[in-house]
C-alpha cells in the first residue's frame, strides 16, 4: 500500500515558517491526490498569504469590536462596517452579554492567530471533503467523540422530522436543529479549550482553485472554533443562517468568519458579495499588494508573488478534478 507524505505548516516564533514534514500516512482514499509542499510553491505561498490575512483581519476585528459599548440594548462605539456585520452576521446583537461575548471570542481568534500557529492539511480524512476543520484531541478519533456528544441533541429533532409531515414545519425543524447543534458544539468546544483541540486543519489545495481571503476565511472559521470555542450553527451560504437570533449568531464560527473578512476589507461581506468578488481578492495586487508586502513580515515571500501569480484568478467553483 502506498504511502503519502504529510506536511504541516508551522508558523514559529512570529518570523519563520516551517514546512515540516509529519508522517507517512496509508493511502486509505484514492479520492485525495497528494500535494508534494516541496515541488508545490502556490501551496506554499497560498497558505503563508492566507495566514497573514486570517491574522491581520482577526486583529483589526478585535480592535473595532474592542470599542464597542452597549447600553440599554443601543450600541455605540461601531463603525459603519461594524454596525453591519452586527446586523448581517450576528444578527442584530445588541445586548451587552452579546457585545461582551463577540469582544472575547475576537480577542481569544486575535490572539490565537498572533501566536505560534500550527495549520496542518485535511488531506487524509476519508470520505469526507471539508475545507477545514478543527477536531476534539481523543484517541479513538475526535470526529467521533464530537458525534457522540451532538447526538442526544440531534435524535430528538429526528425523530420529530420523520413524523412531521407538513413541509414548512420540516425546514423550521431542520433550522432548529442545526442551531441546537452548533450550539451544543460550542458548549463542547468551550469545555475542551484550545489546549484539547487539535491544530487547526484547512483543506491545503483550495490554494490552487481558490483565493487568499477564501483561505484566510477558512482559517478565521477554524481559529473561531479553536481559539473561541465557537460551533457551527450556520454557515453563511445555508437558508438556516437566516433564522439565526443573535443569541445563537454570538457562538457560530462562521459569523466570526464573515465578520473578520468584513473588517479587513471594510466592507460588509455576505456569502454571495463575498464568492462574487473572489477574483479581486485572488490576485491581491495594486494597492493592496503593497500594503501587504509593506506591512508583512514574510516581504520577501510576497515580492516573489509579483512575478509567479499564485491563483487562477476566477470564481469558479471548488470543483473535484482540480484536486
Ligand atoms: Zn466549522
Amino acid at each position: 500500500m502506498a504511502t503519502l507524505d504529510r506536511y504541516v505548516l508551522v508558523r514559529l516564533n512570529k518570523q519563520t515558517v516551517t514546512f515540516k514534514y509529519k508522517k507517512p500516512m496509508e493511502d486509505n482514499n484514492k479520492e485525495w491526490v497528494v500535494v508534494d509542499l516541496e515541488k508545490n510553491e502556490d501551496i506554499r505561498i497560498g497558505m503563508i498569504r492566507a495566514f497573514l490575512r486570517a491574522r491581520d483581519a482577526a486583529v483589526k476585528a478585535s480592535g473595532a469590536f474592542g470599542k464597542l459599548k452597549s447600553k440599554s440594548g443601543a450600541i455605540s462605539g461601531a463603525g459603519e462596517v461594524a454596525s453591519g456585520v452586527l446586523d448581517a452576521h450576528f444578527k442584530g446583537a445588541s445586548g451587552a452579554d452579546h457585545v461582551d461575548k463577540i469582544q472575547k471570542s475576537f480577542a481569544a481568534i486575535a490572539k490565537g492567530l498572533s501566536e505560534d500557529v500550527v495549520i496542518s492539511d485535511t488531506i487524509g480524512r476519508p470520505g469526507k471533503e471539508v475545507e477545514g476543520c478543527v477536531d476534539p484531541k481523543r484517541a479513538a478519533g475526535g470526529e467521533e467523540y464530537m458525534a457522540a456528544m451532538l447526538k442526544p441533541v440531534v435524535d430528538p429533532y429526528i425523530a420529530q422530522l420523520k413524523v412531521e409531515e407538513n413541509q414548512k414545519k420540516q425546514f423550521e425543524l431542520l433550522d432548529a436543529m442545526k442551531h441546537a447543534k452548533g450550539v451544543e458544539m460550542a458548549r463542547v468546544l468551550s469545555e475542551l479549550g484550545p489546549a484539547n483541540l487539535k491544530s487547526i486543519h484547512v483543506l491545503f489545495n483550495l490554494c490552487t482553485c481558490r483565493s487568499v481571503d477564501f483561505i484566510a476565511r477558512v482559517i478565521v472559521h477554524e481559529a473561531a472554533h479553536k481559539f473561541a470555542g465557537a460551533g457551527d450553527v450556520s454557515y453563511m451560504h445555508e437558508g438556516s443562517f437566516r433564522s439565526m437570533n443573535a443569541d445563537v449568531a454570538v457562538l457560530n464560527a462562521d459569523s466570526y468568519a464573515y465578520a473578520a473578512l468584513s473588517i479587513l476589507r471594510d466592507e460588509v461581506l455576505t456569502s454571495t458579495t463575498f464568492w462574487r468578488s473572489e477574483p479581486i481578492a485572488s490576485t491581491v495586487q495594486g494597492k493592496a499588494q503593497k500594503k501587504l508586502d509593506k506591512k508583512s513580515m514574510f516581504g520577501g515571500i510576497n515580492r516573489g508573488l509579483e512575478k509567479k501569480p499564485v491563483f487562477l484568478g476566477t470564481n469558479r467553483f471548488y470543483e473535484k478534478k482540480n484536486l
